[in-house]
């Protein structure tokens, strides 16, 4: 199949473009968009041969329900049970935003969008294209994270091409996301809503709109017994090609310990990669060592993960170590995707 790239500019008339990629959506194709979180790998939500596609084209086990992403609050209603009014409150806070909450499903949502769920995933995304393309295909796209089952998800359109290229009918290149972390979901179905997947919201966000919020147990440890209620939490996610081992500790030792592994892993002929903070980066020895930024500034960390693992990928790294990060706040959503990028493999200095 060939793959239509088309660039949208901010602060250009796009509609004639994403009128164009809608229809495709509508005749059942499938249309890479970008979003604030990650770029977006876009199908008719209505349509179950769509969904089927989206999986096919992820290679991504078809029990690992989508996304289905509104424009408009309006839309919502039709596709779910009910809205519960603590859901109202938090779209009227955080939507459009990075926030998926999970609904009942009403019978208009086909089981092979939700992974056979009787429960619907949503969100309202917040940028323009996203919007527009939502508005252009009807109202409904489903769409996961536009990258190969198990990669990093792509924050740039160059990363969705070397995923998808062949695989599905149309990119949109909208440059850099914003975010660059999927959307924290929520479960609204709870008595007491629940975080599924940490984000960009925090808890303490959601804390100052709900009385009291829960979280999933299984969030951050490993598949140590209990099964996460986001079926996609379960699989091994965001990987990049090379070994990561993330190694926690005293920052000194942590430097120490991981110039002592390189040193040991080049000699056995690997390539290393290490994921470092402005502060330590300097004093590291990997063949390629890259910053995510000053350790306390989160959302440039966020930002910065999945295109580091991306970038050593390119570089044909095969080993890769990285500093740990806090899991207070957005940390604990920077944390949680280095967790299930390093298979959990996690060493104590
Ligand atoms: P992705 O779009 O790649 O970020 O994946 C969507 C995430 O949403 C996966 O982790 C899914 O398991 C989760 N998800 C989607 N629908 C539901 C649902 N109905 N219940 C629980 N989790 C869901
Ligand atoms: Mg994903």
């Amino acid at each position: 199949m060939d793959t239509q790239i088309i660039r949208v500019d901010e602060g250009h008339e796009n509609t004639g473009l994403l009128r164009q990629a809608g229809e495709v959506i509508k005749a059942g194709g499938l249309v890479a968009f970008p979003t604030e979180t990650v770029y977006g790998l876009g199908g008719d939500a209505m349509n179950p041969d769509s969904s089927r596609k989206i999986y096919a084209a992820k290679g991504r086990p078809s029990d690992n329900p989508l996304i289905v992403h509104i424009c408009c609050m309006e839309d919502l209603a039709p596709i779910v049970k009910e809205i519960p009014e603590a859901a109202r409150r938090l779209a009227e806070a955080f939507w459009p935003g990075p926030l998926t909450m999970i609904f009942e499903k009403s019978d208009l949502i086909p089981y092979e969008t939700t992974g056979g769920l009787d429960t619907v995933a949503v969100r309202m995304p917040n940028h323009p294209v996203a919007m527009e393309l939502i508005h252009a295909a009807g109202g409904y796209i489903a769409a996961p994270s536009a990258n190969l089952s198990g990669r990093p998800s792509p924050t740039l359109a160059k990363y969705v091409a070397e995923d998808m290229v062949g695989r599905i009918e149309m990119i949109i290149d909208g440059g850099d996301v914003e975010i660059g972390l999927e959307s924290t979901i929520i479960d609204m179905t709870e008595d007491i809503p629940l975080i599924l997947r940490p984000g960009y919201i925090t808890k303490e966000m959601l804390e100052e709109v709900l009385q009291s919020v829960g979280e999933d147990k299984a969030l951050m440890s490993d598949s140590s017994g209990q099964a996460p209620k986001a079926p996609g939490m379960k699989y091994r996610h965001y990987a990049p090609k090379g070994e990561l081992t993330i190694v926690d500790g005293d920052l000194r030792r942590v430097v120490e310990y991981i110039n002592e592994q390189t040193m040991f892993m080049q000699e056995k002929g690997h390539k290393v990669g290490i994921i470092g903070t402005d502060a330590t980066i300097a004093g590291y020895s990997g063949d390629l060592c890259k910053s995510v930024g000053e350790r306390d500034e989160e959302a440039t960390i966020a930002k910065r993960l999945y295109r580091t693992l991306r970038e050593f990928d390119d570089e044909g790294v095969t080993v890769i170590f990285s500093e740990s990060f806090d899991t207070a706040g957005m940390g604990q959503a920077i944390m949680n995707r280095l967790l299930k990028a390093a298979g959990h493999h996690v060493i104590r200095v």
